[in-house]
């Protein structure tokens, strides 16, 4: 591949794109999102032959996609300038588009992750090229021919089938001026200290391990139902998913058994079929880490609720361990069906294991009690903070990680700023 053919084929059209009005390209957006919307079972195909994610949750990731473009092509212009009142005749604030604006992601959800970046990017004049997980390169194909059938002008969004090793060469093009990258920890270090070599922004939506709190005035039930729902929803491979279930010990012997019975009842079965919960996971080596960090957590000591079962390469019956304060487990992200069940004592025995973990993306907190909530709220370090109900990410408002589950803004309003250059004028 001509990596530099394809950067300043990216540049030419950014030098045309950045003059169109913002509502112009609003209309193109709406065109894109009909085009998801026509094609979404070929494109769910795609997305559970690729990574094998149960077809309706394929089918759901396309419709979120398109309703969150719908969300931008109909947002306020929040580029405008903004006046600010001083003794000068002008001062202004500009929010100027930056270039080409490359993206690193991840197989997960592999239309949504990408369409979550590029959108506002795109939208704020910017342009896009994507180095897609290896396992979804017919996902990016299929973005980057949406993107055409659309009308948008060629080269606005480029999928590059290439390895990681050709993100450095990218990042040093003076063309290249940000990068986002979702994906494990490993590669966001590595892509931000590229990035930070070469004096670009990045923006990074990491891992987690958050904590889903459930105290003794819940709604036991459905937290239950919701909990294991959160946890099992594209199995297990969510990176703001439940993932560590702290329960008041008061109601471990209520909570628990309720527990169990809904998540055991996530069975794995063909992904492409419509009744299936649980598919398997997407590659083989996947499922060998999670393995190992399974024997890890119980060498040092976990106790197993429900034993994970594998039952062939990539394939799980859901798992379910016990662990404690101080298991080297608890400072690694388990992506797919195990979850933790941790014990606590009270409220602020709570918070402190929900907090001493490195990541921070979206906690939850199941009370009826809003001065409880409140203490969870103000002292939960996560991006997110649900109540009474489980995380997930809403298109209409910021989303993002604390600690090592990153930096930056996605979603909403505030992303479309991202990848803007702020440029003060003022005088007379
Ligand atoms: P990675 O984080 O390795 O992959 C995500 C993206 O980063 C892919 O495009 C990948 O490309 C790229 N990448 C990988 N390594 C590097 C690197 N050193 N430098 C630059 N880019 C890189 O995910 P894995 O598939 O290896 O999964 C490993 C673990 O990561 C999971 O078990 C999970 O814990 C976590 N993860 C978390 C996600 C989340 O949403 N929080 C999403 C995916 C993974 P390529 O495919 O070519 O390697």
């Amino acid at each position: 591949m001509n990596l530099s053919k394809n950067i300043n084929s990216a540049h030419q059209t950014f030098l045309d794109w950045k003059k169109v009005p913002f509502g112009e390209r609003q209309k193109l957006l709406l065109k894109l999102a009909d085009v998801l919307d026509k094609n979404k079972e070929d494109y769910a195909k795609i997305i559970t032959t690729e990574m094998h994610k149960p077809i309706t949750q394929s089918v759901a990731e396309i419709e979120k996609s398109a309703g969150m473009i719908r969300y931008y092509a109909k947002a306020d212009n929040v580029l405008k300038p903004e006046k600010i009142k001083t003794e000068f005749d002008v001062s202004e604030v500009h929010y100027d588009a930056l270039g080409i604006i490359l993206g690193v992601m991840p197989w997960n959800f592999p239309f949504w992750q990408v369409l979550r970046f590029a959108i506002p990017a795109i939208l704020a004049g910017n342009v896009v090229l994507l180095k897609h997980a290896s396992i979804c390169f017919g996902s990016g194909d299929a973005i980057e021919k949406a993107f055409s059938d659309a009308g948008f002008p060629k080269f606005i969004f480029q999928n590059l089938r290439i390895g990681h090793d050709d993100i450095k060469t990218i990042l040093e093009n003076p063309y290249v001026r940000g990068v986002s990258l979702t994906g494990s920890e490993k590669a966001g270090a590595s892509v931000a200290a590229l990035a930070g070599k070469s004096i670009k922004k990045s923006v990074l939506e990491l891992g987690g391990s958050d904590a889903f709190i459930v105290l003794e005035d819940a709604d036991l039930e459905k937290a239950a139902k919701d909990g294991a729902a959160a946890k099992l929803q594209n199995t297990g491979q969510v990176c703001n998913a439940a993932k560590r279930f702290i329960v008041h010990q008061s109601i471990e012997k209520a909570f628990v058994p309720q527990f169990i019975e809904v998540y055991n009842s996530y069975q794995p079965a063909d992904p492409l079929k419509k009744d299936t919960k649980l598919g398997k996971m997407a590659r083989p080596d996947l499922a060998d880490e999670l393995e190992a960090q399974y024997k890890k957590a119980q060498r040092h000591g976990a106790e197993v609720v429900l034993a994970l079962e594998r039952i062939d390469d990539s394939t799980f019956r859901p798992g379910i361990i016990k662990v404690e304060e101080g298991n080297p487990i608890l400072k690694e992200e388990l992506f797919g069906p195990l979850a933790i069940l941790m014990i606590g004592k009270n409220d602020e025995d709570i918070l402190k294991l929900a907090n001493d973990i490195p990541f921070g993306l979206g906690n939850a907190v199941w009370t009826k009690d809003k001065k409880r909530a409140q203490f969870f709220i103000e002292n939960l370090e996560s991006g997110t903070v649900s109540v009474n109900k489980s995380t997930s990410s809403d298109i209409r408002l910021p989303f993002g990680g604390a600690k090592a589950s990153g930096y930056g803004v996605e979603l909403s309003l505030h992303a479309i700023k991202e990848f803007t250059q702020i440029k003060t004028v003022v005088g007379n």
